[in-house]
């Protein structure tokens, strides 16, 4: 049977519907959310992206405030900007854009980031609240997908979950979050032996590598769901993702599209967090 295609776009729609109203009520309360996106340089996917958080801001009422500087820019002034935005009391949310320009340390930034504005969930205070099971900022792409697993009535629980890909941003964080939910989780990488063994054990399967179609449709389980995180763009200029989608959708029971699956939640978690840091503002 064919699997069910979850629906990233919906979703997320139905997220920033009940965002939008939060917004309304913080600012009923005198709190103006504010989102700051950091721009590096020139990158065409990383324009995109930024361009797409800035309409989803607007789309719910957040204030956008957008910081392009020239690839020419020196780690020196990309610091004092962030140190700029972290004294500033009318920025919520501060989104520097990876990848950086190679001359700036990505660790560096994100470890300047304060703590209470980072919306990514990418530095050190973020990552070691998600390990130690404490309240705060859950990176958006692993959040995204488990509100994709929620809103489908997937429950993690007592099944086997197999993540490819080991990334901080996607990878690690989404399984820490899978075994707060009770999944037994296996990472896979580059350098394990028998992956499609592995692919093929997974009641969970989530995939983020960045290689165009790399989990064939004959490494899913029958019934599994399928979390497919890559963005790759293929020789016509389509985008796809790292699972061959149309084979796995006759096995999976479930499937993310590329577009259309993990994109659009990734965004609408990183407006969940921006009202989240919004709404700490109203506490403090
Ligand atoms: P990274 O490049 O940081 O990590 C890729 C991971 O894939 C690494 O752990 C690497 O293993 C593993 N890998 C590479 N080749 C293989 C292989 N042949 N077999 C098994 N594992 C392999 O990527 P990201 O996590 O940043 O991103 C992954 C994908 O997700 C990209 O396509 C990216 O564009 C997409 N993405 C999408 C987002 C969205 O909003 N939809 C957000 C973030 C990312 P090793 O560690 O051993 O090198």
């Amino acid at each position: 049977m064919a699997a069910t295609i979850i629906d990233g776009k919906k979703v997320a729609a139905d997220i920033k519907v009940e965002l939008k109203k939060e917004v309304e009520e913080l600012k009923s309360k005198g709190v103006n959310p504010a989102l700051s996106v950091v721009l590096v340089g020139e990158n065409p996917a990383s324009k995109k992206y930024v361009a797409n958080k800035e309409k989803t801001c607007e789309a719910l009422g957040i204030k956008s405030v957008a910081y392009k500087l020239p690839e020419s820019a020196t780690r020196e002034e990309l610091l004092k900007l962030v140190d700029d935005l972290n004294a500033d009391p009318g920025i919520h949310g501060i989104l520097v854009q990876l990848p950086l320009p190679g001359h700036m340390n990505e660790k560096e930034v994100m470890h300047r980031i304060a703590p209470e504005k980072d919306v990514d969930g990418f530095g050190p205070d973020a990552l070691g609240r998600l390990l130690l099971d404490e309240p705060g900022f859950v990176p958006c792409t692993p959040h995204g997908a488990m509100k994709m697993l929620e809103a489908y009535g997937v429950d993690p629980a007592g099944k086997k979950a197999v993540i490819v890909g080991r990334s901080v941003i996607v990878g690690k964080p989404l399984a820490l979050l899978l075994l707060r939910k009770n999944a037994t989780v296996t990472i896979c990488h580059s350098k394990t032996p028998d992956l499609k063994g592995e692919c093929l054990s997974a009641d969970i399967l989530c995939v983020a590598v960045g290689r165009a179609q790399m989990v064939k449709g004959d490494w899913v389980k029958e019934g599994a769901a399928v979390i497919d995180i890559g963005i790759n763009v293929n020789e016509s200029g389509k985008l796809i993702g790292d699972v061959e989608f149309e084979k796995a959708k006759e096995r999976a029971g479930w499937i993310t599209p590329v577009p259309g699956g993990a994109g659009p939640m990734t965004i609408a978690m990183l407006m969940y967090n921006t009202v989240e840091a919004a709404k700490a503002g109203l506490k403090a």
